[in-house]
Order: C-alpha cells, then sequence, then structure tokens
C-alpha cells in the first residue's frame, strides 16, 4: 500500500471550509450558519453550539455542514479496512444492562477460546485480511499471560495481521487479576504483539448514566485514564459512543466534550466510533432507542464537535449498510471493513451481512458517491480501490 499521509493537511483543513461554497440550508439558518463560522474561523464549536445542533438543528442542514467538514478534512474519500472480529470468551463477570454478548460461567452457550481455537478461527480469513478485532467478556481467571500468550502465537503464525484488541474495562480487569498497574499489562501486551485499543465499553462517560446502564464497569475518568496509558505507551485507540439508552443530550455532549479535550492532550486517538442501543425486549425497557434520523443526527454532531479526531466511522455491523450510506453524507468517512466474523452486534441483534469482499465494500461506497480507500488499522497506508478493482490513483489522499 502506498503511504501518502499529507501533515500539512492538519493546518488547512479549516481554510478549505472557509472557501467551499455554502448551501442555502446552512446560510438560511441562523444555528447552522453561527456554527459554520466558528468552525471556519476557529476549527472548534463550543459544547453549547454542540447541544444547540444535538437538539435544533434541522436535519438536513446538519448533515450538509458534518459533511462539508468532513470534505475539508477527506474531500470524496470513504476508508475501510479487510479485517476479522474474533471475540476471545463470552464469559463476563459483569452484567450490563444493554448487553446480549456476555454468558455465565455455567450457561449452555458460554464459551472461552483456547489459544489454538483462536488461532484456528482466523486461519481460513488469513490471506484476505489485515487486522484481528478481538474484544472479549471478563473471564474470572484469564491473567495478562493468557492474553501474551494469545497475541504472541497469533504474531507468529499470522505476522501480518494487526492485532486490535481489548476495551478498557477489559483492561482494568486484567490489571487487578494479574496485580499489576495498567500501564504494565499495556506495556506487557504490547511486547507480545498488541497493536492497538478499540474503543468498546465508553457508553456514555457520564458516571450517572452509567451506573443505570452498566454498574460495575470502570468509571468515566478511569476509560479516560486507561486511553491516556496507552497513548502515552504510544499504543494508538479508538473511541466510541453508545447512545440511544438513558442518557441526554447533553450527556451526549460531555461525552463529546471529554473525548475531545484527551486528544488535544495525547493526540491519540484515531477514529470515532458513534453507535445505537440495538433493543428486544428484554433489555432495557425503558430505552429511548434510536431512529434512523437520530442516528444520523449524531454522526454529523460528532463531526462536529470531534474537530482534532480525524476519522468518524459508520459502524454497518450495529446501523446495517443502507444507514451506514447516508452517514458518509452526513460527516462520516469510514465505513468499518469487511468483517468475516462478528458477534456482539449480531447478539444484539444486527442483520448486517458478514464476510464481505472488498468488492462489496467498494461498491457500497461507490453506490453512495464516495471514493473507496483501502486503509491499514492506523491509517497511515493507503490503497485506492474501485469495484472493478482498478487502480485509480487520480486525487491526492488526505488525512487531517
Ligand atoms: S458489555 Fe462487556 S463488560 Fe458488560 S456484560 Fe457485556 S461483555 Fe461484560
Amino acid at each position: 500500500m502506498q503511504s501518502i499521509a499529507s501533515p500539512e493537511s492538519n493546518l488547512y483543513w479549516t481554510t478549505r471550509l472557509a472557501k467551499m461554497p455554502i448551501p442555502h440550508s446552512i446560510r438560511s439558518n441562523k444555528l447552522l450558519y453561527s456554527a459554520y463560522s466558528e468552525l471556519s474561523s476557529r476549527g472548534r464549536i463550543s459544547e453549547s453550539t454542540g447541544l444547540l445542533l444535538m437538539d435544533e438543528a434541522p436535519l438536513s442542514g446538519l448533515t450538509a455542514l458534518a459533511s462539508m467538514v468532513k470534505h475539508s478534512k477527506h474531500s470524496d474519500d470513504v476508508f475501510f479496512n479487510e479485517n476479522l472480529h474474533v471475540n476471545t470468551t463470552n464469559i463476563c463477570v459483569l452484567a450490563c444492562r444493554f448487553c446480549a454478548f456476555r454468558k455465565g460461567p455455567r450457561h449452555k452457550d458460554a464459551y472461552e477460546l483456547s489459544v489454538e481455537e483462536y488461532l484456528h478461527r482466523i486461519e481460513p480469513y488469513a490471506e484476505h485480511i489485515d487486522e484481528v478485532h478481538s474484544v472479549g467478556g471478563l473471564h474470572p481467571t484469564w491473567t495478562v499471560e493468557h492474553y501474551a500468550e494469545l497475541y504472541r502465537q497469533c504474531k507468529q503464525r499470522f505476522p501480518h495481521i494487526h492485532i486490535k484488541s481489548l476495551t478498557a474495562i477489559e483492561i482494568k480487569h486484567i490489571s487487578e487479576r494479574s496485580n499489576l498497574s495498567v500501564g504494565e499489562v499495556i506495556e506487557t501486551l504490547k511486547e507480545a504483539g498488541l497493536d492497538s485499543i478499540p474503543g468498546g465499553g465508553a457508553e456514555i462517560l457520564v458516571d450517572s448514566v452509567r451506573d443505570r446502564i452498566c454498574r460495575g464497569k470502570e468509571s468515566s475518568q478511569e476509560y479516560l485514564d486507561i486511553h491516556r496509558a496507552a497513548h502515552i505507551l504510544e499504543v494508538p485507540t479508538n473511541c466510541t459512543m453508545l447512545f440511544g439508552t438513558v442518557e441526554s443530550s447533553s450527556e451526549r455532549i460531555k461525552h463529546l466534550s471529554l473525548l475531545r479535550e484527551l486528544q488535544d492532550e495525547t493526540n491519540g486517538f484515531q477514529c470515532f466510533v458513534p453507535y445505537p442501543f440495538l433493543h428486544d425486549k428484554t433489555r432495557l425497557p425503558e430505552a429511548q432507542l434510536a431512529s434512523s434520523n437520530e442516528i444520523l443526527r449524531v454522526i454529523s454532531v460528532s463531526r462536529l464537535m470531534l474537530d482534532n479526531i480525524s476519522h468518524i466511522k459508520a459502524y454497518r455491523m450495529n446501523i446495517g449498510d443502507a444507514v451506514a450510506q447516508m452517514a458518509l453524507s452526513a460527516g462520516a468517512d469510514d465505513i468499518d471493513g469487511t468483517v468475516g466474523h462478528e458477534e456482539i452486534m449480531h447478539s444484539a441483534g444486527s442483520k448486517t451481512r458478514l464476510d464481505s469482499c472488498r468488492e462489496d465494500i467498494c461498491r457500497l461506497i461507490e453506490e453512495a458517491g464516495f471514493a473507496p480507500v483501502k486503509r491499514n488499522s492506523t491509517y497511515s497506508e493507503f490503497e485506492r480501490v474501485a469495484s472493478s478493482d482498478t487502480e485509480l490513483n487520480v486525487l491526492p489522499i488526505i488525512q487531517v
């Protein structure tokens, strides 16, 4: 893959934004025009503007503004990768109220993969992927040695595969089980082969909300501290937001603001992944849920608030391919991967197709009017591709 990131573009996205024609839907709305002015002059909107946008902005103008910001950073490019999810275990000592994945140790469907079984899951996909995404429940007995052995053997067998693994709460749990600090756990696992950390488990970074939906999980501060520790050790991480449970708009904005603050400090987040709660009749019956419009609204406001996180993902495993395509016109620039296998969202009711090939993802992106770019897991190498599999290489790829 070619590496053609442009560090200069970091400085100039606001200049590009200021030069773009302003659609009528933005010019004619005081709130949206004021948000546009804040972004094009200072590159940042305030929390109060973010809250007004979340609650009051008309959706068409809001998505148009988010799309302008996306274009000022990434032009027509939309990123994807070729990956596989392998969950290490569904046994979990916690019982978050929204979770459809966890099982108690004696449940008939409980499982824990041995190292060999884990490698066996990757084997059939290994030739076509360059990332394995692995998270799991909080296993009652596994310590850092188990994960270190897993990553070591994975790297030995599949040296080309990037290991993106462990949520913040798993890292906290492993540190407690192993009598090590969070930093020591991350350092040990980095040496063993851990390449980056996904963002799962952020939910909403407001402790009163966490207390209602995932009591016993790490606090908001602990989530941020664990990601900060990874950034200090030069392990890149990602961040997420689970919305549509019991949170208010201002709590969503607080969440975005806390992530933005940490990114100002460390610049260690690669991608932000907002996704709605997928409900059934048994979990969190009081959840407010999110319509497709609400999903697009949250993705748009995320793009506008998180000026310092380059990539906003339309996580198609959760929101489905159709809404993910729409999200590309609402500020998202990444559509996730081919995803050979996935369990967590599918346990919660996702019907999104698994095991797409590169051409399928390219077609999805092209149908939405964008240019597919295959990326690596750290967004440092890119390959411009097309569903016809013809190399295009026309436009420079801009990274902001
Ligand atoms: S969300 Fe994670 S920590 Fe919570 S119950 Fe499910 S597997 Fe366990």
